[in-house]
């Protein structure tokens, strides 16, 4: 789970703010789907300014459609979809960003799973080349095209979900924990700036589960982890919105921060 406008974690994305009336053109659509370089990439939404999305930055944040994955959890099931029925196009984002030059910091490609699409590497070299800083907000889902952006990325916001044998029951995909894992050694590997987000849910998270993880980000090398509290009302799942159990206590979240050099709860 990604992170939302107002805080990293996907809690709300779904008021994106490209006008509605410049959306859907049929030109903008034929050419998102021949991959056009003009519109490298299928943008859901736009969010024109965050200072909470990319840390220490004044950042734009673009909402790429489309992820393999079905979290139950997922607080933005529109994103989920490959072909979404709301395209901005991309050309409308470059407008955007020039106008915005010198006033905003960065630019970070959320999702959705930003990484699901081929030509995201070409959208960030253009934002580059605009000169803004690059981040993406990543669930991991693709280390090898993970590790090919990464010469292109200022920043990665990893979210890790769970210990490896457990993704399954949280993305119902079997080979997900190796996929996410594989994907933050990666990421520790290439020196990018990065920070590790685990949103909790207490139906899929419990306090030994947690100290499972927090101790293996650890042994990997995370030095930025953030634990976040699921909205659960806004699950896509309807059996997650309901909770059966409570959150683990905030002092035991807390504690979980001792093994790292940066850590923050959000929302609990
Ligand atoms: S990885 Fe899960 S939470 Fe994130 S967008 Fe995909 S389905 Fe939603």
């Amino acid at each position: 789970m990604k992170s939302g406008r107002a805080s990293w974690d996907i809690t709300d994305r779904s008021a994106r703010s490209i006008p509605a009336s410049t959306r859907n053109s049929p030109s903008a659509s034929s050419s998102m789907k021949k991959g056009c370089p003009d519109n490298p990439v299928r943008v859901a939404g736009l969010v024109p300014f965050s200072a909470t999305d990319f840390p220490d930055k004044l950042a734009a944040v673009v909402f790429l459609q489309g992820c393999p994955w079905r979290c139950g959890y997922c607080h933005n099931p529109e994103l989920i979809p490959h072909r979404g029925n709301d395209i901005v196009p991309w050309t409308q984002v470059t407008d955007f960003l020039n106008s915005r030059r010198g006033l905003l910091d960065g630019v970070v490609f959320s999702g959705g799973e930003p990484t699901l699409q081929p030509g995201l590497g070409n959208a960030l070299r253009q934002v580059r080349l605009l000169g803004f800083k690059t981040g993406l907000h990543t669930a991991g889902i693709y280390p090898g095209r993970l590790s090919a952006l990464l010469p292109w990325l200022d920043w990665v916001g990893m979210d890790i979900k769970t210990t490896r044998s457990h993704y399954p029951v949280i993305t119902g995909n079997r080979a997900s924990g190796n996929r996410a894992w594989c994907s933050a050694e990666i990421i520790l590997g290439s020196g990018v700036a990065s920070e590790f987000r685990t949103t909790v849910h207490p139906d899929l998270h419990d306090a030994d589960r947690l100290a499972e993880l927090a101790s293996e980000l650890a042994a990997l090398g995370v030095r930025h982890y953030v634990i976040q509290k699921c909205m659960a009302e806004k699950c896509r799942d309807p059996a997650l919105r309901k909770p059966a159990r409570p959150l683990p206590g905030y002092d035991l979240l807390h504690r979980l921060g001792d093994r790292f050099e940066r850590f923050s709860l959000r929302n609990c």
